[in-house]
């Protein structure tokens, strides 16, 4: 089906019955406790459906459904060809519900329906396909030893990852982790952010239907305190693979250290800056700009949430920016001509809005700083840009995590560089400017994991993504996500 009408996306939502429940061993089941959340659309406030919330026994039997199938060899040991073949046929599936899984993650926390299937769901399906592919072109290696010797340099999988996962890009960030770690042969329990579970449950679905044995891949909604908590500090699980924010992310180093020690790859927040020189193409920059900083309602992690301008252009270029701001609206989430979504629920909604109402004091509020409604309901906020902010101002150093651009200038190169890198995170940074050497210059000096140039957020399957300092070590996407996935295992042979 091609959806291109507000009409045909309402129509698909109302026949949508979402799975709501535990998935493991291949089979959905209630959590044991019986207990459910519920999950609220932002849009408009109504109840979608009760989800199961999972706990410490939900977590214990999905381990060790993924220990089982691990150690029986089903997937672990499958050939790489075979695995290949799976996790290609899983990419199929995904692109064959596109419609459904971009609904899902749209109702489930707000954003618009034709980004989810235009954006999230084909990287989903590409990064199956993508891992899928590279399982049968990489080999070990001989290491040069003395000669009478012959040493054997392998990958192997690890065993059960626990994935937990955030709720802005829901189905697309599991994928980021559940792709590499299933095509490195692990099993795999994923716990999603309670605030959009539902793909998540539907994606172990198709797993299972494309071909991956019940077992390896298991999927326990609940909530962080308990279903998170219960995964960290789980003894029979050998990696955490998350993303969410620094606060949470510093809990499962703990957890690890209070446990087993199994290893914690964390992808965290960030406040990237996005730094305008006077030579660059500012048409460009304006627009990458208001997409760097308010696309998905600005719940990027690597949203361009400071906007560092050159003193000589700020003024003519805040008010370009603020002109064409005026075309990102909210509206409904599902009308494919709408340009900004819902905030994810109530109590982020209430919590971007109090950064709002905090900067009126600390600098100049020069569009949006309201919260809207869209047919009288729903957790909306207007695009908001925040100028004359001092460099200690809350907006410029904490992540809102929302559509709230702090603009600040700079007089000097060297000026620019030490207001970008003075903030604890440093997962993305963005420079424009014409000058080859001065982009050189500066990107070398930007303390980020990805620099952009003359662009914003730029990534691929094929390339790292992830932070230095607190937004986390771990790297998502390219073939060195595998790294985290497996560990290299030494076999020597004395001839
Ligand atoms: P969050 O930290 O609140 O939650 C992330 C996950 O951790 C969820 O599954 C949640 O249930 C779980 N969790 C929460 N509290 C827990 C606890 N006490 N114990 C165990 N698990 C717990 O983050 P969020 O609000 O879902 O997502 C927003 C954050 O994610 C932002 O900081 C954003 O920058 C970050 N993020 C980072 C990346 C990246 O690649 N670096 C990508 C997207 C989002």
């Amino acid at each position: 089906m091609h959806m291109t009408t507000l009409d045909d996306w309402t129509r698909l939502a109302g026949e949508i019955t979402p799975r709501t429940e535990v998935f493991i061993d291949g089979k959905y089941r209630p959590a044991v406790s019986g207990e459910t959340f519920d999950s609220i659309n932002p849009a408009t406030g109504e109840l979608i459906a009760p989800v199961a919330s999972g706990d410490t026994e939900d977590v214990d039997a999905a381990v060790a459904s993924g220990r089982a199938a691990f150690d029986s060899g089903v997937w672990s040991r499958a050939s790489a060809s075979h695995r290949k073949r799976v996790l290609r046929q899983l990419s199929e599936l995904i692109g064959e519900h596109a419609e459904e899984l971009a609904l899902l993650d749209s109702m489930d926390m707000g954003k618009l329906v034709s980004e989810a299937h235009t954006v999230d769901v084909p990287s989903a399906a590409e990064l199956f396909a993508f891992y899928g592919e590279s399982l049968d072109k990489q080999g070990g290696e001989i290491a040069p030893t003395e000669p009478g010797n012959l040493a054997l340099v392998t990958r192997e999988p690890l065993g059960v990852i626990g994935a937990v996962t955030p709720w802005n890009f829901p189905l697309d960030l599991a994928v980021w982790k559940v792709a590499p770690a299933l095509a490195a042969g692990n099993s795999v329990v994923l716990k999603p952010a309670e605030q959009a579970p539902l793909s998540s449950v539907r994606l172990a679905e198709l797993a299972v239907a494309a071909g991956v044995p019940e077992g390896v891949f298991n999927v326990v909604p609940g909530l962080g305190p308990t279903a998170g908590e219960a995964l960290g500090r789980h003894p029979d699980v050998d990696v955490i693979a998350f993303t969410g924010s620094t606060e949470t992310g510093k809990r499962f180093l703990r957890y690890a250290a209070d446990s087993n020690a199994k290893q914690v790859w964390l992808e965290c927040g960030g406040k990237s800056p996005n730094v305008v020189f006077a030579d660059a193409d500012l048409d460009a920059a304006v627009e990458k700009a208001i997409f760097g900083a308010f696309y998905n309602q600005g719940a990027v992690c690597s949203s361009n949430s400071r906007l560092l301008l050159h003193e000589s252009i700020a003024d003519e270029f805040l008010a370009e920016l603020v002109k064409r701001t005026a075309e990102v609206r909210p509206g409904n989430p599902l009308d494919p001509a709408s340009t900004l979504g819902a905030l994810v629920d109530e109590q982020h909604t209430q919590r971007v809005v109090g950064f709002i109402d905090r900067a009126r004091a600390d600098g100049e509020i020069v569009t949006g700083g309201t919260r809207e409604t869209v047919d009288g309901r729903g957790c909306f906020v207007a695009p908001t840009i925040v100028a004359k902010l001092a460099p200690t101002a809350e907006l410029v150093t904490e992540e809102v995590f929302g559509p709230v651009l702090a603009v600040q200038t700079f007089s000097d190169e060297a000026e620019a560089i030490a207001m970008a890198n003075n903030t604890i995170y440093g997962l993305a940074a963005s420079v424009w400017t014409r000058d080859l050497s001065r982009a050189h210059r500066v990107a070398a000096a930007l303390r980020a994991g990805t620099v952009s140039v003359n662009t914003v957020d730029a990534l691929s399957p094929q390339t790292p993504f992830g932070g230095f300092k607190q937004s986390g070590f771990g790297r998502d996407l390219s073939l060195h996500a595998l790294d985290k996935y497996t560990g290299l295992k030494t076999t020597w042979i004395a001839l």
